[in-house]
């Protein structure tokens, strides 16, 4: 990780300087295409004035005028026609005037050294102490012709601000490597946490060190989202840790009791009534091993194989009044007051999958009930969607249980249901192939006694 913060950091201090570059070049341009010519133009209006204040006024001395000047911030030439020359101010870092120039300007013509000055020297010609980099007039002095050279001395003008802007530079350069320093390690940090977090999960520990969940930008969601990742995976983790040992409790007792009765039918003296005892509690433990085979491998494929439902249209309240008859026998043993309100309703869903929903509401209001109870069965719907209520008078159950009742496995208080065989299957499938059918099932209890389970499911899928 110690490389993307490197990476980052060397890619934006890249810029930075690549962008100082561009824009030293287009400074320079607008330099020379604009900002060059008006310099010259400034200047020699300058210097056009010094000539012309001298030829006015005949009686100054010309030699302290440009004393003044120099003082004022000027670098001053003066030259005559016999090559006498005088230098003001400053000196010239270098004294490379053609004498064809100085003749020139001499003759009566201008000199614009400023504005020819080598282009190649960019921004920085502006700065170029050279005697060639000034403007040069011409002018009479008591009858006699000079040629007048000047130049502003920038380093007497700009020295505190040359330091200024130096030191501007510097610190804007400092500063911002400083900061994108600092900046990087903010930006690249969750990421270094994020990674930490992925092979602590990787490893098998789902307490993974506190992610910064605070930030309120794309990090932020993505530390939001891997925590809740994490818990998810621990909380399946635990699911999958306590189906192993239910399924591996749930198979051993049945073969325990079987493995029990077959030794004692192998004693020579049995009595003939335990022998049939012992031989159908031995089916019993074999039918309750098969049921919970058939009912893991149809979860199983429920789970894994979602093309598993198969719908159509077909009539829900009839489906629903068929299996009451097949329950009619165990209705009456348990002489259980059988009510309900099915009117004929069509829904799109699996046939066979609903039945098995239907089926095992039905045989736990059954089970769960007392002798005497009553069971109503109710069918409502809209123009989306139909509920359907079981509600018993049972056993009931507890706002807690209610939670856990789909869990696989989950039997609720064992003392209540002891009498009751099960597995705490049947709920768990139920949920699944509701779920399969983008419906939704609750349970709750009833306020006298007993509970109330409803599937709410969409009558069809468009
Ligand atoms: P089986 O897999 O044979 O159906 P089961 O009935 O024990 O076994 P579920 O149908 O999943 O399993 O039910 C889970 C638990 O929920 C039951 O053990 C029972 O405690 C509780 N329960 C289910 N239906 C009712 C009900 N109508 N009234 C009271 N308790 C119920
Ligand atoms: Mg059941």
């Amino acid at each position: 990780m110690r490389s993307l913060y490197v990476k980052f950091a060397a890619v934006t201090i890249g810029i930075m300087l690549l962008s100082g570059v561009i824009a030293f070049f287009i400074s320079n341009t607008y330099y020379q295409h604009s900002l060059k010519p008006q310099n010259d133009a400034k200047n020699t209006s300058i210097a056009l004035e010094m000539a012309s204040f001298i030829e006015n006024n005949p009686d100054i001395l010309i030699n302290d005028y440009l004393t003044n000047m120099a003082d004022v911030g000027y670098q001053l030439f003066l030259v005559d026609n016999d090559d006498n020359n005088r230098f003001f101010g400053a000196a010239f870092r270098e004294n490379n005037l053609e004498t064809a120039v100085i003749e020139n300007v001499l003759g009566g013509e201008i000199y614009h050294g400023m504005l020819h000055f080598p282009q190649e020297t960019f921004v920085t010609g502006f700065f170029a102490n050279e005697l060639k980099n000034s403007i040069g007039v011409p002018l009479t002095y008591q009858g006699e012709n000079y040629a007048l050279f000047i130049r502003p001395d920038i380093k007497l003008l700009f020295n505190e601000m040359h330091l200024l802007f130096g030191v501007l530079f510097a610190l804007t350069i400092i500063l911002s490597i400083l900061f994108v320093l600092v900046g990087t390690n903010y930006l690249v940090k969750p990421i270094s946490r994020l990674s930490h977090a992925t092979k602590q999960l990787a490893k098998g520990d789902f307490h993974v060190d506190m992610l910064d969940t605070r930030r309120n930008d794309e990090l932020g969601e993505l530390s939001t989202s891997f925590s809740q990742m994490a818990k998810q995976i621990a909380e399946n983790e635990q699911l999958r840790k306590e189906f192993v040992s239910n399924i591996s409790h749930d198979i051993q007792s049945p073969l325990s009791n079987i493995k029990g009765y077959t030794n004692l039918l192998e004693e020579k003296e049995i009595a003939e009534k335990n022998k049939q005892q012992y031989i159908s509690i031995i089916h019993e433990e074999i039918g309750r091993l098969s049921t919970m085979t058939e009912q893991l491998l149809l979860l199983a494929s429920l789970e894994h194989e979602q093309h598993i439902v198969k719908k159509k249209w077909f009539n829900v309240s009839e489906q629903l009044k068929n299996l009451l008859k097949s329950y009619q026998w165990l209705i009456q043993e348990k002489e259980i007051m059988l009510s309900y309100s099915l009117p004929d309703l069509d829904i799109y869903a699996d046939p066979s999958l609903l039945n098995t929903v239907w089926d095992n509401l039905l045989s736990n209001a059954l089970k769960y009930n007392q002798l005497g109870g009553n069971i109503d069965i109710q069918l409502t719907y809209t123009d989306k969607k139909c509920s359907i209520s079981f509600i018993d008078t049972g056993i009931g159950i507890s706002e807690e249980e209610a939670k856990r009742i789909f869990d696989r496995f989950y039997r609720a208080d064992v003392s209540r249901t002891r009498s009751v065989k099960g597995t705490g299957l049947g709920l768990s499938i139920v949920a699944t192939i509701v779920e399969l059918h983008d419906g939704i099932i609750t349970a709750r209890p009833v306020e006298a006694s007993g509970t109330i389970f409803t599937v709410t499911l969409p009558l069809s899928n468009e």
